[in-house]
C-alpha cells in the first residue's frame, strides 16, 4: 500500500478482508494451542523492530507481535495474579472496534450494556439494589475512587476546602495491597495516617481495629475509612468482612472491600464460597475482571453502596457536557459522573460476550477448579519430605520451599534461580515472595486453562531442578 497517500481507510477493503481473516486464524491457533507457546524474552532485533516506519501486515503480526506475550496465556502460567484470557476477547474486540464507543455519557448502546455488567455484578456480590458503579482499568484506579467517595462523605466540602488541615485516618490490615497506599497519598491523606492493624489468624483483629479507632478519636483525628481485603495478592487470605461490617456500622467508618481477585471467591463451590461471607454489606468494593474472571487487560470495577455519595465525588459537568431529556446528549446517569475519567472505553463488551458465550456456570466451575488446583499442588508439596508448604492454601494461591531442610539464605537463593529458570525454559511460571523470611515459590492459580496434569509436570520440573541446583 502506499503509505501517507491513501488517508486513514483502507483503500481496498478486499484485501483488508484478506488481511483480517488471517489475523483471525493466527489468533484462534495461538488460543486454542496456548499450551505450545510459553513466554520466552523478546530478541533485540524484535524490540528495534518496533521503531515506527516498516508498515505492517498479519504476516509481520504473526512473527513480530503474538510470539511476544507476557506469558500469561499459558496453562502453566501462575505468576503474581493474572489472569488467563478468553477466546472470547477476540470476537468481544472486533465489535468493540467498530463500535468505537466512548461511555462517558449519553444514550447509546454501551451505556446499556454497562448498566447490565454492572448489575450482574452487583447482584454476584449481594449488594442492594441501587448500588453504583463503574468499569475502570483496575483495582488500583478502583480504589482511588471509592477512597475519593469515602473522603466525600467524611468532609463533605473536601472537593472545594481540601483538606484544611483535618486528619481524616483510614484502616488496614498488614499486608494491605500496595494500592491502598497509593490512593491515599494520591487523595492528600497520606501513609501517616493510614493505620496498620495487627493480623489474628491471617485476618484484621477486630479487637484492635477498634481500640485504634477508639484512641485515634480521642486524639482529634477523623477515622473514616476501613479496607478489608478479600484474597490478599501473596498469600490470599480473607479478613472477616462480617465483623468489620459490624465496627464499621457501629463507628460510622466506610468499609471498603479490596476483591481484587478474590471477590470472585463468591462463585465458587463451598468452602471458598464461605470465604467473602458478608461482603455485600460494604460501602464500596473494588474487583478486577482481568484477573479471576479471567477476560482480556484491563478491566476492574468500583461497586457503591450509596449512588448520592458516589456522584458527590465525582460529577461535574461544565456547560458544553449537560444532558438532555431526549437525542444524544441523554441516556443520564452518565459516568463521567462516577469517576475520574471522561472518555472511557467499552469494558462491558468483553464481560458481557464472555459471560454469553460461556455462562455463569463456567466461570464458577472454573473458580471453584482453581482452588482445587492449588489444593493440589499442596499435596504434591507434601508427598515430598524434602519441601515445606509456606501456608495451607486458603484459596488459588500455594507458596512452598522446594528444599525445606536447608538454611532459609540457601532456601531463598534456590527457589529464586528455580523461579528464573522455570519462567526460561518455558516450563512454568511461578513467581516468589517472602514467607517468614524465606523467598518461596508462588503460584496464583487464576487461570482457567490449568489442569491437574499441569501441576503435577511442573511440581516434577521443581523436582529436577532442585536437584540440579541444590
Ligand atoms: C492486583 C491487586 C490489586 C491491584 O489491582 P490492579 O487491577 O492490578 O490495579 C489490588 N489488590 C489486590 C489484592 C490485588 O491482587
Amino acid at each position: 500500500m502506499d503509505k501517507g497517500k491513501g488517508g486513514l481507510d483502507p483503500q481496498d477493503w478486499d484485501a483488508f478482508r484478506d488481511e483480517a481473516y488471517r489475523l483471525v486464524d493466527a489468533g484462534i491457533a495461538r488460543m486454542r494451542d496456548a499450551g505450545a507457546y510459553p513466554w520466552q524474552p523478546v530478541p533485540e532485533d524484535v524490540r528495534a523492530g518496533y521503531q515506527i516506519g516498516d508498515g505492517v501486515s498479519a504476516a509481520r503480526v504473526e512473527r513480530d507481535v503474538l510470539p511476544f506475550h507476557g506469558g500469561n496465556t499459558h496453562p502453566r502460567f501462575w505468576g503474581w495474579v493474572q489472569g488467563s484470557g478468553l477466546a472470547s476477547d477476540m470476537l468481544s474486540g472486533i465489535a468493540g472496534s467498530v463500535l468505537n464507543a466512548n461511555v462517558g455519557g449519553r444514550d447509546h448502546g454501551a451505556v446499556y450494556m454497562e448498566r447490565a455488567v454492572i448489575d450482574w455484578a452487583r447482584r454476584e456480590m449481594g449488594m442492594p439494589e441501587g448500588t453504583s458503579g463503574v468499569l475502570v482499568t483496575g483495582t488500583s484506579q478502583a480504589t482511588v475512587l471509592a477512597f475519593a467517595a469515602a473522603r466525600a462523605r467524611a468532609l463533605e466540602d473536601v472537593r472545594k476546602a481540601g483538606l484544611a488541615g483535618r486528619r481524616l485516618v483510614a484502616y488496614a490490615g498488614q499486608g494491605v495491597h500496595s494500592s491502598s497506599t497509593k490512593a491515599v497519598e494520591l487523595l492528600g491523606i497520606g501513609t501517616d495516617n493510614l493505620q496498620y492493624i495487627a493480623m489474628r489468624d491471617g485476618q484484621i483483629d477486630v479487637d484492635a481495629l477498634r481500640t485504634a479507632v477508639a484512641r485515634d478519636r480521642a486524639d482529634g483525628a477523623l477515622p473514616f475509612l476501613v479496607v478489608g481485603t478479600a484474597g490478599s495478592v501473596d498469600l490470599g487470605l480473607f479478613d472477616d468482612l462480617d465483623a468489620l461490617a459490624d465496627v464499621a456500622a457501629d463507628e460510622g467508618l466506610w468499609l471498603h472491600v479490596d476483591g481484587a481477585f478474590g471477590a470472585w471467591a463468591q462463585l465458587a463451590d463451598a468452602p471458598w464460597s464461605d470465604l467473602t461471607a458478608g461482603i455485600g454489606r460494604a460501602d464500596s468494593i473494588a474487583l478486577d475482571f482481568h484477573k479471576w474472571m479471567y477476560v482480556g487487560y484491563d478491566c476492574g470495577l468500583v461497586l457503591m453502596r450509596d449512588e448520592a455519595a458516589q456522584r458527590a465525588a465525582f460529577a461535574a459537568r461544565p456547560a458544553y457536557l449537560t444532558g438532555a431529556d431526549r437525542g444524544l446528549a441523554g441516556g443520564d446517569p452518565w459516568y463521567c459522573d462516577y469517576g475520574v475519567d471522561l472518555s472511557r472505553g467499552n469494558r462491558a463488551l468483553k464481560i458481557w460476550y464472555a459471560l454469553e458465550m460461556f455462562g455463569r456456570e463456567a466461570f464458577a466451575a472454573a473458580i471453584t477448579d482453581n482452588c482445587r488446583m492449588a489444593r493440589l499442588m499442596a499435596d504434591e508439596v507434601r508427598a515430598r519430605p524434602e519441601m515445606h508448604l509456606g501456608m495451607e492454601p486458603v484459596s488459588a494461591i500455594c507458596v512452598f520451599s522446594a528444599r525445606g531442610g536447608l538454611e532459609p539464605e540457601a532456601q531463598s537463593t534456590l527457589n529464586q534461580r528455580i523461579a528464573e529458570t522455570l519462567q526460561e525454559t518455558g516450563e512454568a511460571v511461578f513467581s516468589t515472595t517472602s514467607v517468614d523470611g524465606i523467598t518461596m515459590l508462588r503460584a496464583a492459580i487464576t487461570n482457567h486453562r490449568t489442569r491437574a496434569e499441569d501441576v503435577r509436570a511442573a511440581m516434577a520440573a521443581v523436582d529436577r531442578l532442585a536437584d540440579a541446583l541444590a
